[in-house]
């Protein structure tokens, strides 16, 4: 197939083609993302009023909206400029005013003749005892009943839009709907009672009760899955198009990880073995590897990647780990380095800093392959670094790399196996929307012998209390994190807190005692104040959320967190992370200023309550919506019109499954439901999906 299908051309025209939208309104829709009748059909109503008539507003508990039959019966003008005009009316058992503002002329007596009937509708409200309707919604002849829709949808507004035009619209949009083949598993409908496409979207924009507009509607469950099929159609044909391209068959002999695990003062986790056989599987295979390493902080992600990496190793080729961030990557430089020793292997550690002939030097080891492990930042990937043979490469705590960054990433060509690496827990349902195209190690399971972390609530009245207990833990041998608040969104006022917060605890607990680490600080400064913590030199450091991930001083058990409520609850499980990591009782204690609204207490209890990632990021989820738990620009989180990823996280499974199995069952999309799914793409615009299947 090759451009889209004409069955779809009446969707792709432009706006202006609806009836009612002219070119000012075109502007107008193009504002809420409404530029083609497509985009129009997809914009479903949230609400709906129910306009069907009463006999009689008595008895009705106003405010809401009525519909009645009523009789004129007088006029009373605006006594000032600017004043309400009333129009006095009755219905079958009560008498109630329609109030008018700035109305003109004898408009009012125009479409509301003294002694006649019309029907009215809008909001009842009573005011002073006296029932009346502002600005009624509709006012019709009786004879003209039949015009009044008894459920009007409310669709979402602009400026410079109106119900009357939205409605108007979008049953153009409708009337232009094409006949569709079925790319929906019959079977799945059947079970699901799901219409077809078109009687869906009309179903969709026509409402009839609250109960219609619940994303379980079956009109909308499909709807919303028509999207996510989609979605994961692309997803599947890219993660096809991935496992297609050639890779190489990478065979680790386990001499190396041999001597690693020999060297391990502990067993690695049930996860963590099972992590590292799904990845040997893959790297063994001629396939390419394209897989998440999903892990709560502290399940011990770092171990499971450097056995990935040795068994490139192994095989004589190089394996390479990319950190976000200058410290991470010293991090991992620093926790690797025993191992890589133990096994054997030379590490090097390349960043941004690395200039002149020490980095030439790296480059050329690099490039004969000297060096065989490398750890670093994005630096690794500049463009003249080169690699003798590289075979893997581990991306870490990468939630950020969105879907299309990591498709360009393969569509480069580069040969090697891919395994990223996220720190924070995603709910099942957006791990499926962000990383469908990948295969999943999850490592649900942490190593043994941690201890709980204790975690309290103190309003920052009791900062006193908090500042002496510090003081004990210090005087103990004890190192603690302290967090400084997220004041707002501009970096300097942050750091001027951390900074007064700096010189009082140092002028509380002793000079030298205490560091101090934020974003804004020179690398050289900040690394410094790191390895100053890291080796127990100074015992507090504060810190902006800069320590946020990542970084592993297992000494450290106390974790302070100022205006605790200011930062969302992912963030918070991440802080809280940093400590219980080594064989001491762990605190967190986490300062809020008071009064807590609702969500900042809902969010501070989750946590007090669980230590369990996956569940902190489900509750996230439900309290904030998908978009903003991974923000959705950088995350390449799609973003659905109708699919609710909260509310149908099910739905999102059932469409991954189905769509694998479809192209299981029909790879090149050439049968008839291959061809409705083609079309699907087309209506959903999936462009790297349609660019796959004409290459594929
Ligand atoms: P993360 O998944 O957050 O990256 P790390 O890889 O940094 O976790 O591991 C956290 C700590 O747990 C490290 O100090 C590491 O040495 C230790 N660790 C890893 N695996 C095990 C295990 N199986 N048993 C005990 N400790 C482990
Ligand atoms: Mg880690």
């Amino acid at each position: 197939m090759t451009g889209r299908p004409e069955a779809l051309f009446p969707l792709f025209a432009g706006a202006e083609v609806l009836p009612g939208v002219g070119a000012k309104s075109a502007q107008a829709l193009a504002q809420i993302g409404v530029t083609r009748p497509r985009d129009m059909a997809f914009t479903l109503p949230y609400s709906v009023i129910d306009r069907r008539p009463v006999a009689t507003i008595r008895g009705l508990a106003a405010p809401l909206v009525v519909t009645v039959e009523v009789e004129v019966e007088a006029h009373i003008p605006a006594r000032r400029r600017g004043g309400p005009a009333r129009v006095f009316v009755r219905d079958a058992a009560a008498e109630l005013q329609l109030v008018f503002f700035h109305a003109r002329g004898d408009y009012l007596e125009k479409i509301l003749p003294q002694g006649a009937r019309r029907l009215v509708s809008g909001k009842l409200e009573v005011f002073d005892g006296i029932a009346q309707i502002v600005h009624p919604d509709h006012i019709l002849r009786p004879e003209e009943a039949d015009q009044l829709p008894r459920f009007e949808p409310v669709y979402p507004l602009g400026a410079g839009l109106t119900q009357k035009l939205m409605a108007k619209a979008a049953a153009g949009a409708l009337a232009r709907l094409p006949a569709l083949a079925e790319w929906i598993d019959p079977a799945l409908k059947a079970r699901e009672g799901w219409p077809d496409w078109a009687e869906a979207l009309r179903a969709a924009h026509a409402p009839q009760a609250q109960a219609d507009l619940a994303p379980t509607a079956p009109a909308r469950a499909r709807l919303a899955y028509d999207e996510l099929f989609a979605h994961q159609l692309t997803l599947a044909l890219a993660r096809r198009t991935a496992r297609q391209s050639p890779g190489r068959a990478t065979l680790g002999t386990g001499t190396m990880s041999r001597k690693v695990m020999e060297s391990l003062e502990f067993a690695p986790t049930g996860a963590q073995r099972r992590a590292v056989a799904e990845i040997a599987e893959d790297l063994a295979s001629g396939r390419r590897m394209n897989r998440l390493l999903q892990g709560d902080v502290g399940s011990g992600k770092t171990l499971v990647a450097l056995l990935a990496l040795l068994i490139a190793v192994e095989a004589g080729g190089q394996g390479v780990m990319m950190a976000p961030t200058e410290i991470l990557a010293r991090q991992h430089f620093e926790a690797l380095a025993p191992l890589a020793a133990a096994a054997g292997a030379r590490l090097a550690i390349l960043t941004g800093r690395d200039k002149g002939a020490e980095r030439a030097a790296k480059l050329a080891d690099l490039a004969s392959g000297a060096i065989d492990l490398l750890v670093g930042t994005h630096a690794v990937f500049q463009k003249d670094v080169a690699f003798h043979d590289l075979r893997l490469v581990v991306i870490d705590e990468q939630h950020r790399f969105g879907v299309a960054q990591r498709m360009e990433l393969g569509a480069k060509g580069q040969a090697a196996d891919v395994l990223v690496m996220t720190a924070t827990p995603i709910p099942r349902s957006l791990a499926l929307a962000q990383y469908g195209d990948m295969d999943v190690s999850v490592l649900d399971e942490k190593p043994p012998g941690r201890q709980p972390v204790r975690t309290a609530l103190i309003s920052t009245e009791r900062l006193g209390e908090v500042v002496a207990h510090l003081s004990r833990a210090v005087a103990e041998g004890r190192q603690a994190y302290w967090v400084c608040p997220l004041v707002e969104e501009s970096e300097r006022v942050d750091l001027t807190s951390a900074e007064e917060r700096f010189a009082m605890l140092r002028a509380a607990l002793g000079e030298g005692v205490v560091g101090l680490v934020h974003g804004q600080m020179p690398v050289a400064e900040k690394d410094a104040a790191m390895a100053d913590f890291v080796a127990g030199r100074s015992r507090v450091l504060v810190a902006t959320t800069v320590i946020e991930v990542g970084v592993n001083v297992p000494n450290a058990s106390i974790m302070v967190i100022e205006r605790a409520e200011s930062f969302g609850l992912a963030q918070l499980h991440q802080l809280r992370g940093r400590v219980g990591r080594g064989a001491a009782a762990s605190t967190c204690l986490m300062l809020y200023q008071a009064p807590l609204s609702e969500s900042g207490e809902r969010r501070l209890q989750i946590l007090r309550e669980t230590e369990d990632g996956f569940r902190i990021a489900e509750e996230d989820l439900a309290m904030r919506g998908a978009g903003d738990v991974i923000g959705t620009a950088q995350s390449g989180l799609p973003r659905f019109r109708i699919a609710d990823l909260e509310r149908q996280a099910g739905l999102m499974a059932v469409a991954q499954s189905d769509a694998r199995a479809l192209l299981v069952q029909d790879p090149e999309l050439a049968g008839p439901r291959g061809r409705a799914a083609r079309a699907l793409l087309w209506l959903m615009e999936q462009d790297r999906a349609i660019r796959l299947m004409e290459v594929g």
